[in-house]
């Protein structure tokens, strides 16, 4: 059977890549994302695939780059869907929300097909995510730093929680943090529609980094692999899980020096950071609330008093 997404359309053993309409531009050019539809030879599992839903978040894109070009559908079963670039807008202008709303775009799903523009982007991405089995939203730590981690977005006690764990340890990052997201994520909408979706935070960076891309190359080939698109046995390995976060901002302005490393285990009471003065005069020493991993932090070394700093992923475990 052919498939469609946009103007992309495969015969089964065919790769197309086209476009998807989702309304006029300003100055009345058209929107078209890009697409591209993998159909298999034989049947299987679809599988639904979206990068830059947050402008600025581009190691998805960098992971579709080297995936893409190495599937081969005339040896592949089942389906896969591919948005390119979801928030055309804020990807223009390399921001993370769409300039044309001021939108966090993964807050708006399922979208509204006659909504903002962000509400129509989401619908109309979220029309293809819908009829499949498995999604892959693929996002980053923004341009703060943060370890390469996937998140499952339903909550605990959502009928699809174990299914969507069980993606996020095929897709194997390592870390994976397991609470409830706020309205809106394509992450919470999928499991509502009885679809088991997580959200691969690669990193965070300014553009791409190597490391993260690599990972998100990994696990994408994993998750092909186990759910049967493409030959081979992916393996499965421990994830580390975090079930909470603890936020830390500064008490004082001044200039951030880290003591932890992203990744390092925290205990209560360990210094996380110092702030000093500009000549290097301590002002204050930050320390852990609770146990747990040193999770994020942001990117320049200048705050203001209450400005984010860090974030210590609690509450953890293995699975
Ligand atoms: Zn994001």
């Amino acid at each position: 059977m052919t498939i469609s997404l946009g103007t992309a359309s495969a015969a089964p053993g065919e790769l197309d890549t086209g476009r998807l309409a989702v309304g006029e531009a300003r100055d009345g050019s058209p929107v078209r994302l890009p697409v591209c539809v993998v159909n298999g030879a034989s049947d299987g599992k679809t599988l639904y695939v979206q990068a830059v839903s947050d402008g600025d978040e581009l190691n998805g894109l960098g992971v579709l780059t080297r995936v893409v070009p190495e599937l081969d559908p005339s040896s592949m079963s089942g389906t896969v869907l591919v948005v390119g670039i979801v928030n055309h807008y804020g990807f223009q202008v390399a921001k993370h929300r769409n300039p044309i709303d001021d939108t966090k775009l993964n807050r708006t799903y399922p979208g509204d097909e006659h909504g903002s523009t962000s509400e129509r982007i989401a619908a109309a991405t979220f029309d293809a995510a819908k009829d499949a089995d498995l999604i892959v939203d693929l996002h980053q730590g923004s341009t703060s730093r943060m370890i390469n981690e996937v998140r499952v977005r339903c909550g605990r006690r959502h009928r699809m929680h174990a299914d969507c764990l069980h993606l996020a340890k095929v897709f194997g990052c390592g870390h994976v943090f397991d609470q409830k997201g706020p309205d809106g994520q394509l992450a919470r909408v999928g499991p509502d529609e009885g679809i088991p979706t997580i959200d691969p935070e690669l990193g965070g960076s300014v553009g791409w980094d190597e490391t993260s891309v690599q990972k998100g190359v990994e696990g994408l080939f994993n998750v092909l692999q186990y759910y049967g698109f493409i030959d081979g046995n992916a393996d499965l390995n421990p994830q580390t899980r975090a079930r909470g976060f603890d936020q830390y901002g500064s008490p004082v302005g001044g200039l951030v020096h880290f003591r932890k490393d992203l990744g390092d285990r925290v205990a209560a009471g360990d210094v996380l950071f110092r702030v000093t003065g500009p000549f290097g005069e301590e002002k204050t020493r930050v320390t852990a609330e609770s146990d747990g991993i040193f999770w994020r932090s942001r990117r320049l070394p200048q705050v203001a008093t209450g400005e984010y700093v860090c974030s210590v992923g609690t509450d953890v475990d293995e699975y």
